[in-house]
């Protein structure tokens, strides 16, 4: 892309985006030091976060059972079908109670590319797929910038997305640890399954389960990483595939200064494409 068309695209993407209006005199100049957003925002009305009581992570299960029954579920799936009914059929996250539908997936499992999200929210939760309510909206016009697009029925051209969680966290509070350690074996065994050649780990609880790190996503975007699952029943069998973290678009919709973070992972998402020989 000559410099003139990616100005151009990522003017376009910031109006968009809803980004119409300058907010500094100096680009930049908003971008605070280093720290994070901490939980992504919730894509629709929520109750008040004390009003809605932590759900127990676990049901009948202690959580290292539950764990050890998710390990097992995922290791034994060899299908992604296999692996999203084994999924459907874990008792071990009592999220699974109080959600409406279990999300799973959406895109071309074909696609080299897969991104994964935190967890559904209430769009997700009615409709069964992820990144569907308002940050999805904003998610899909990001990567179409990038000239992906999960309906896309060429592998090239499309994407893979999937979460860390696959049941809805009542009232879009923040997934626990608990819930994020017991539902790790299932995500690890679904990119597995995919193999894509490139990950992006859309927001903090994404990137932080995934490169099995405390550091913040603020700290971790704009690089590449060697995602190694953590999943011990997967080590063996697995080559280290690049990895890119960066913001949630719920983050962004709250915080639109850091678009241009975005953008800058996007490109250099598109970048790699063209170095490992994706595109031309
Ligand atoms: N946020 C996520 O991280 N995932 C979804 O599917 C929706 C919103």
């Amino acid at each position: 892309m000559s410099n003139t068309n990616a100005y151009k695209t990522a003017l376009q993407w910031h109006i968009d985006s809803g980004a119409d209006e300058a907010l500094n005199d100096e680009p930049g100049k908003a971008e605070p030091k280093h720290e994070a957003p901490q939980p992504a925002a919730p894509m629709v009305a929520v109750a008040p976060k004390a009003a809605v009581s932590a759900a127990p992570a676990v049901s009948f299960l202690g959580k290292s059972d539950a764990r050890a029954e998710a390990e097992k579920l995922a290791e034994a799936a060899t299908t992604l079908d296999e692996l999203r009914e084994a999924i459907r059929a874990f008792d071990g996250i009592a999220l699974k109670k109080t959600a409406t539908n279990l999300v799973f997936s959406d895109g071309n499992p074909r696609a080299p590319i897969m991104l994964v999200g935190e967890a559904p929210g209430g769009d997700e939760d009615r409709i069964g797929k992820p990144f569907v309510g308002v940050s999805g909206q904003l998610l899909d016009k990001i990567l179409k910038c990038i000239d992906l697009d999960r309906r896309n029925e060429d592998p090239l051209q499309s994407i893979y997305i999937s979460n860390i969680l696959n049941w809805r966290p009542p009232g879009n509070r923040n997934p626990s640890p608990a819930e994020i350690e017991i539902s790790l074996p299932f995500i690890e065994k679904h990119i597995a399954l995919i193999q894509p050649k490139l990950l992006i780990f859309c927001g903090g609880v994404s990137a932080k389960a995934l490169l099995n790190t405390e550091q913040s996503v603020s700290r971790l975007r704009g690089k590449w990483h060697d995602y190694i699952p953590s999943s011990a029943f997967l080590k063996s069998s697995t080559v280290p595939i690049p990895a890119m973290a960066t913001y949630h678009p719920a983050y962004l919709l709250r915080t639109p200064s850091q678009k241009r973070a975005v953008w800058q992972d996007m490109l250099a998402l598109q970048a790699k494409t063209m170095e490992i020989g994706l595109k031309a």
